[in-house]
């Protein structure tokens, strides 16, 4: 079973000349889901990772699956306005104005070990944000992992200059 097979490409989705990766399929498919979640833990079981953070929405889905699986805990990296304590929040720039994440003041300790997960990376942004939150809380950003990269977008390689290793399971040009 190839992973890249279980991933939809939705022509003009959000807008003209977007392709939109969907991995609701993936997700449907219990074969394709188990794998994925598998093939994102295997390089860090032992590390000593103390906690997931995943971003809304579909990096709650497969954070929580990998946080399961390392038995670590879990953060929710939210959109602005739902977290009902104090937050340290990161804005960042979409393709047309910004967006701005946020996560709980005491979601983390100093020094804890953590592993961010998203299902996607395209320009960076959002994953770059999240790492600022984590890293400005004294986390230690181990690394970050994404089902799917569209390499052409940079953003990858824009988290590694941050010194934050990058796992990826398929690529889409
Ligand atoms: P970035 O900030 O440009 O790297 O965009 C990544 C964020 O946007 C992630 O949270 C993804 O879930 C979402 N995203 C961007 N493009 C796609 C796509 O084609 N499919 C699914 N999610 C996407």
């Amino acid at each position: 079973m190839n992973l890249a097979d279980s991933i939809r490409a939705i022509p003009d989705y959000p807008r003209p000349g977007i392709v939109f990766r969907d991995i609701t399929t993936l997700l449907g498919d219990a074969r394709a889901f188990r794998r994925a979640v598998d093939e994102l833990v295997q390089p860090f079981a032992g590390l000593k990772i103390a906690k997931i953070a995943g971003i809304e929405a579909r990096g709650f889905i497969l954070g929580g699956a990998v946080a399961h699986q390392l038995s670590a805990g879990f953060i929710p990296v939210r959109k602005k306005g739902k977290l009902p304590l104090e937050t340290l929040r990161a804005t960042f720039a979409l393709e047309y104005g910004t967006d701005e994440i946020e996560i709980h003041r005491d979601a983390v300790l100093p020094g804890e070990r953590v592993l961010l997960v998203d299902d996607l990376i395209a320009t960076g942004g959002t994953a770059e944000a999240a790492v600022n939150l984590l890293s400005g809380l004294g986390a230690e950003v181990v690394a970050a992992c994404f089902i799917v990269d569209l390499p052409d977008l940079g953003g990858a390689d824009k988290i590694r200059r941050l010194g934050v290793p990058v796992r990826t399971l398929v690529s889409f040009r």
